[in-house]
C-alpha cells in the first residue's frame, strides 16, 4: 500500500506540533517527516526527534545536492523537508504527516497532488497573539511578526482539504484522528 501524506499547516503559535505528536502517539503507522534545519534547537527539542539542526553551511551543502523535496526561509531561518527520509518511509509504506508552511505545502501538492492538506486555525488572532506571549520563547518584535504572518497565512486556509480549530486541544486531537482515519478508509486507499 502507498503511503499517505498528511500536510498539516498552522500560522506559528496554533499548538500544531503538540498537536501532531498527540495524534501520532494514537495512531500506528503514522510518522512525522523531520525537517532539516539551520534554527537553534528550543529547550526540549532533540536532534533527529524535531529536527535535524544543522548548519546554514551543511544546509546549503544539502541544497546544492538536491537533497531536498521542497525548503523555504522563515525568520532567517530555512527549513527543508529531506527527500532520503520520506522515501525511507514510503519504502516502509509509512504514512507521513508534515508540518510544513503553505509555500512548502503546495510545493509537497505539486509533486504528490493526492497529498491531504489540513489547515489549524487558532481560535482568535488574539488568543494566538496570547499563547504566543504566554509561551515565552520570543521577544516582541518576533512575536509582532509572527502575528503579521499569521494573519497573511490564514488566507491560505481556503487552499487546504481540511480546517481544524484548535479552541479545544482534545477536540482538534480529535478531529485530526477522524480525518486520518476516513482518509485510510478510502476505497483508493485500501480498506480499513
Ligand atoms: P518552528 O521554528 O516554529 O519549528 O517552525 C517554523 C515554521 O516552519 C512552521 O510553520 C513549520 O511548520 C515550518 N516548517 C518546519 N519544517 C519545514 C520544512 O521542512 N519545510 C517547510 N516549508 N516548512 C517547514
Amino acid at each position: 500500500m502507498k503511503s499517505l501524506f498528511f500536510i498539516i499547516s498552522a500560522p506559528s503559535g496554533t499548538g500544531k506540533t503538540s498537536l501532531c505528536k498527540e495524534v501520532i502517539r494514537n495512531l500506528s503507522n503514522l510518522t512525522s517527516s523531520v525537517s532539516y534545519t539551520t534554527r537553534k534547537p528550543r529547550s526540549g527539542e532533540m536532534d533527529g526527534r524535531d529536527y535535524f539542526f544543522v548548519s546554514p553551511e551543511k544546509f546549503q551543502q544539502m541544497l546544492d545536492q538536491g537533497l531536498f523535496v521542497e525548503w523555504t526561509e522563515i525568520y532567517g531561518n530555512r527549513y527543508g523537508t529531506s527527500k532520503t527520509f520520506i522515501e525511507k518511509l514510503m519504502k516502509d509504506q509509512v504514512d507521513i504527516l508534515f508540518d510544513i508552511d503553505s509555500r512548502g505545502a503546495r510545493k509537497i501538492l505539486e509533486l504528490y497532488p493526492e497529498g491531504i492538506s489540513i489547515f489549524v486555525l487558532p481560535p482568535s488572532l488574539q488568543e494566538l497573539k496570547k499563547r504566543l506571549v504566554s509561551r515565552g520563547t520570543d521577544s516582541s518584535e518576533t512575536i509582532t511578526s509572527r502575528l503579521k504572518l499569521a494573519e497573511q497565512e490564514m488566507e491560505d486556509a481556503g487552499f487546504y482539504q481540511y480546517t481544524v480549530v484548535n479552541d479545544s486541544f482534545e477536540e482538534a486531537v480529535k478531529k485530526l484522528k477522524s480525518i486520518v482515519i476516513a482518509e485510510r478508509c478510502r476505497r483508493r486507499n485500501g480498506i480499513c
